[in-house]
Protein backbone atom coordinates (compact mmCIF):
# COMPACT_ATOMS: atom_id res chain seq x y z
CA UNK A 1 0.00 0.00 0.00
CA UNK A 2 1.32 3.34 -0.90
CA UNK A 3 -0.09 6.16 0.23
CA UNK A 4 0.75 9.87 0.50
CA UNK A 5 -0.21 12.29 3.18
CA UNK A 6 -1.60 15.46 2.01
CA UNK A 7 -2.12 18.69 4.29
CA UNK A 8 -0.82 22.27 5.95
CA UNK A 9 2.63 21.63 8.10
CA UNK A 10 1.15 21.18 11.63
CA UNK A 11 -2.05 19.34 10.08
CA UNK A 12 -1.42 16.49 11.98
CA UNK A 13 -0.24 14.41 9.00
CA UNK A 14 2.87 13.07 10.76
CA UNK A 15 0.73 11.78 13.62
CA UNK A 16 -1.58 10.21 11.35
CA UNK A 17 1.18 8.83 8.67
CA UNK A 18 2.54 7.29 12.14
CA UNK A 19 -0.85 5.39 12.76
CA UNK A 20 -1.14 4.02 9.02
CA UNK A 21 2.32 2.97 8.86
CA UNK A 22 1.66 0.54 12.59
CA UNK A 23 -1.72 -0.68 11.56
CA UNK A 24 -0.75 -1.68 7.93
CA UNK A 25 3.34 -2.73 8.59
CA UNK A 26 4.48 -0.38 6.17
CA UNK A 27 7.02 2.44 6.81
CA UNK A 28 6.87 5.66 7.81
CA UNK A 29 8.66 8.15 5.37
CA UNK A 30 9.07 11.88 6.22
CA UNK A 31 11.53 13.52 4.26
CA UNK A 32 11.65 16.38 7.06
CA UNK A 33 12.80 14.07 9.52
CA UNK A 34 15.26 12.51 6.84
CA UNK A 35 16.61 16.34 6.23
CA UNK A 36 17.09 16.57 9.94
CA UNK A 37 18.98 13.60 9.85
CA UNK A 38 21.30 14.82 7.05
CA UNK A 39 21.58 18.12 8.81
CA UNK A 40 22.61 16.52 12.58
CA UNK A 41 25.08 14.20 10.91
CA UNK A 42 26.48 17.12 9.11
CA UNK A 43 26.26 15.32 5.36
CA UNK A 44 27.26 17.20 2.21
CA UNK A 45 22.84 17.46 1.72
CA UNK A 46 22.28 18.07 5.20
CA UNK A 47 24.59 21.74 4.88
CA UNK A 48 22.60 22.41 1.65
CA UNK A 49 19.04 21.76 2.97
CA UNK A 50 19.78 23.75 6.32
CA UNK A 51 19.03 27.15 4.87
CA UNK A 52 16.30 26.36 3.58
CA UNK A 53 15.10 24.23 6.45
CA UNK A 54 15.35 27.30 9.07
CA UNK A 55 13.92 29.70 6.96
CA UNK A 56 10.62 27.89 6.64
CA UNK A 57 11.19 27.41 2.76
CA UNK A 58 11.50 24.22 0.86
CA UNK A 59 14.45 22.29 -0.17
CA UNK A 60 15.03 22.04 -3.80
CA UNK A 61 13.14 19.64 -5.90
CA UNK A 62 15.89 17.90 -7.02
CA UNK A 63 17.96 17.19 -3.65
CA UNK A 64 14.63 15.91 -2.49
CA UNK A 65 13.47 13.90 -4.84
CA UNK A 66 17.10 11.69 -5.22
CA UNK A 67 17.01 11.63 -1.61
CA UNK A 68 13.48 10.15 -1.75
CA UNK A 69 13.63 7.61 -4.22
CA UNK A 70 16.95 6.07 -2.38
CA UNK A 71 15.09 6.10 0.68
CA UNK A 72 11.95 4.20 -1.53
CA UNK A 73 14.36 1.76 -3.31
CA UNK A 74 15.15 0.07 0.63
CA UNK A 75 13.96 -3.23 1.16
CA UNK A 76 11.37 -2.56 4.05
CA UNK A 77 10.19 0.05 1.65
CA UNK A 78 9.46 -2.93 -1.02
CA UNK A 79 5.51 -3.54 -0.16
CA UNK A 80 4.64 0.16 0.44
CA UNK A 81 4.96 2.86 2.33
CA UNK A 82 3.33 6.34 4.24
CA UNK A 83 4.80 9.21 2.55
CA UNK A 84 4.91 12.35 4.64
CA UNK A 85 6.27 15.62 3.83
CA UNK A 86 6.28 14.53 0.08
CA UNK A 87 5.35 15.48 -2.48
CA UNK A 88 5.30 19.31 -1.54
CA UNK A 89 5.55 20.85 -5.45
CA UNK A 90 3.88 19.38 -8.54
CA UNK A 91 7.31 18.44 -10.15
CA UNK A 92 8.30 16.25 -7.02
CA UNK A 93 4.80 14.49 -7.90
CA UNK A 94 5.39 14.39 -11.36
CA UNK A 95 9.20 12.66 -10.07
CA UNK A 96 7.55 9.99 -7.96
CA UNK A 97 4.82 8.96 -10.68
CA UNK A 98 7.39 8.87 -12.99
CA UNK A 99 9.42 6.44 -10.74
CA UNK A 100 6.91 4.25 -10.43
CA UNK A 101 5.19 4.08 -13.82
CA UNK A 102 9.29 2.30 -14.58
CA UNK A 103 8.29 -0.17 -12.16
CA UNK A 104 4.63 -0.48 -13.36
CA UNK A 105 3.15 0.94 -9.58
CA UNK A 106 1.07 3.53 -8.52
CA UNK A 107 0.27 5.75 -5.47
CA UNK A 108 -3.10 3.82 -4.05
CA UNK A 109 -4.11 7.37 -1.89
CA UNK A 110 -3.58 10.67 -1.29
CA UNK A 111 -4.52 11.81 2.13
CA UNK A 112 -5.57 15.10 2.54
CA UNK A 113 -5.67 16.18 6.24
CA UNK A 114 -8.06 19.66 6.40
CA UNK A 115 -6.90 22.62 8.99
CA UNK A 116 -8.25 26.17 8.70
CA UNK A 117 -4.85 28.27 8.91
CA UNK A 118 -5.66 29.85 12.46
CA UNK A 119 -5.19 26.20 13.87
CA UNK A 120 -2.56 25.80 12.57
CA UNK A 121 -0.82 28.51 13.84
CA UNK A 122 -2.43 28.42 17.43
CA UNK A 123 -1.28 24.44 17.22
CA UNK A 124 2.57 24.28 16.09
CA UNK A 125 3.43 26.91 18.79
CA UNK A 126 2.41 23.85 21.33
CA UNK A 127 4.42 21.24 19.20
CA UNK A 128 7.35 19.98 20.81
CA UNK A 129 9.95 17.40 19.29
CA UNK A 130 12.49 15.40 20.28
CA UNK A 131 16.27 16.33 18.43
CA UNK A 132 17.11 12.45 19.55
CA UNK A 133 14.74 10.16 18.59
CA UNK A 134 12.43 12.49 15.95
CA UNK A 135 9.88 12.07 18.39
CA UNK A 136 6.88 14.96 18.37
CA UNK A 137 4.61 15.98 21.04
CA UNK A 138 1.81 18.58 21.58
CA UNK A 139 1.62 20.11 25.26
CA UNK A 140 -1.78 19.71 25.18
CA UNK A 141 -3.27 17.24 22.63
CA UNK A 142 -0.28 14.67 23.01
CA UNK A 143 1.35 15.44 26.30
CA UNK A 144 4.68 13.50 27.72
CA UNK A 145 4.54 11.53 30.72
CA UNK A 146 6.82 13.91 32.29
CA UNK A 147 6.83 18.01 31.10
CA UNK A 148 9.71 18.06 28.60
CA UNK A 149 10.86 14.94 28.28
CA UNK A 150 10.47 12.51 25.54
CA UNK A 151 8.77 9.63 26.09
CA UNK A 152 10.42 7.09 24.17
CA UNK A 153 13.84 8.03 24.56
CA UNK A 154 14.45 10.34 28.06
CA UNK A 155 15.34 13.43 25.72
CA UNK A 156 14.83 16.39 25.90
CA UNK A 157 12.00 18.25 24.00
CA UNK A 158 12.43 21.60 21.99
CA UNK A 159 10.19 23.90 20.09
CA UNK A 160 11.97 23.41 16.43
CA UNK A 161 13.01 26.46 14.78
CA UNK A 162 10.53 26.03 11.98
CA UNK A 163 7.39 25.59 14.57
CA UNK A 164 8.21 29.02 15.84
CA UNK A 165 5.31 31.36 14.46
CA UNK A 166 6.49 33.74 12.70
CA UNK A 167 7.90 30.71 10.72
CA UNK A 168 5.23 28.78 10.70
CA UNK A 169 3.10 31.99 9.09
CA UNK A 170 6.14 31.71 5.83
CA UNK A 171 5.16 27.70 5.98
CA UNK A 172 1.50 28.21 5.78
CA UNK A 173 2.54 30.76 2.89
CA UNK A 174 4.78 28.59 0.59
CA UNK A 175 2.16 25.34 1.58
CA UNK A 176 -0.70 27.59 -0.32
CA UNK A 177 1.12 28.69 -2.93
CA UNK A 178 3.50 25.06 -3.78
CA UNK A 179 1.51 22.41 -2.26
CA UNK A 180 -1.81 22.93 -2.18
CA UNK A 181 -1.88 22.46 -6.10
CA UNK A 182 -1.64 19.20 -5.24
CA UNK A 183 -4.47 18.72 -4.34
CA UNK A 184 -6.18 19.28 -7.49
CA UNK A 185 -3.23 17.09 -8.88
CA UNK A 186 -4.53 13.84 -6.70
CA UNK A 187 -8.05 14.64 -7.34
CA UNK A 188 -7.78 14.51 -11.13
CA UNK A 189 -6.26 11.25 -10.66
CA UNK A 190 -9.18 10.12 -8.34
CA UNK A 191 -6.72 8.90 -5.70
CA UNK A 192 -7.15 12.33 -2.92
CA UNK A 193 -9.48 11.43 0.26
CA UNK A 194 -9.93 14.49 2.53
CA UNK A 195 -10.54 13.83 6.54
CA UNK A 196 -11.60 16.69 9.01
CA UNK A 197 -8.21 17.29 10.48
CA UNK A 198 -9.63 19.24 13.58
CA UNK A 199 -11.41 16.27 15.18
CA UNK A 200 -9.33 14.45 18.03
CA UNK A 201 -6.60 12.79 16.86
CA UNK A 202 -8.11 9.04 16.96
CA UNK A 203 -11.29 10.14 15.10
CA UNK A 204 -9.75 11.34 12.41
CA UNK A 205 -7.20 7.62 11.90
CA UNK A 206 -11.05 6.02 12.15
CA UNK A 207 -11.70 8.20 9.62
CA UNK A 208 -8.81 7.20 7.66
CA UNK A 209 -9.10 3.56 8.29
CA UNK A 210 -13.09 4.16 6.83
CA UNK A 211 -11.16 4.96 3.78
CA UNK A 212 -8.63 2.46 3.75
CA UNK A 213 -10.28 -0.33 3.90
P1 LIG B 1 8.46 18.73 7.84
O1 LIG B 1 9.05 18.05 9.01
O2 LIG B 1 7.82 17.79 6.85
O3 LIG B 1 7.53 19.85 8.20
O4 LIG B 1 9.67 19.39 7.03
C1 LIG B 1 10.54 20.33 7.61
C2 LIG B 1 11.25 21.14 6.53
O5 LIG B 1 12.02 20.25 5.70
C3 LIG B 1 10.33 21.87 5.55
O6 LIG B 1 9.92 23.13 6.04
C4 LIG B 1 11.23 22.00 4.33
O7 LIG B 1 12.20 23.01 4.50
C5 LIG B 1 11.96 20.67 4.34
N1 LIG B 1 11.24 19.63 3.55
C6 LIG B 1 10.67 18.49 4.02
N2 LIG B 1 10.10 17.79 3.03
C7 LIG B 1 10.32 18.50 1.90
C8 LIG B 1 9.97 18.32 0.53
N3 LIG B 1 9.26 17.25 0.12
N4 LIG B 1 10.37 19.27 -0.35
C9 LIG B 1 11.09 20.34 0.02
N5 LIG B 1 11.43 20.59 1.29
C10 LIG B 1 11.05 19.67 2.24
Amino acid sequence: MKVIMLGAPGAGKGTQAKKIANKYGVPHVSTGDILRANVKGGTELGSKAKGFMDQGLLVPDDLVVDMLIDRLGQDDASKGYVLDGFPRTIPQAEALDAALVKIGEKVDYAINVEVPDEDIVRRMSGRRACPNCGGTYHVVHIPTKVEGVCDACGGELVLRDDDKPETVKKRLGVYHEQTKPLIDYYTKQGLLVTVDGTKDTDKVFEDIEGFLR
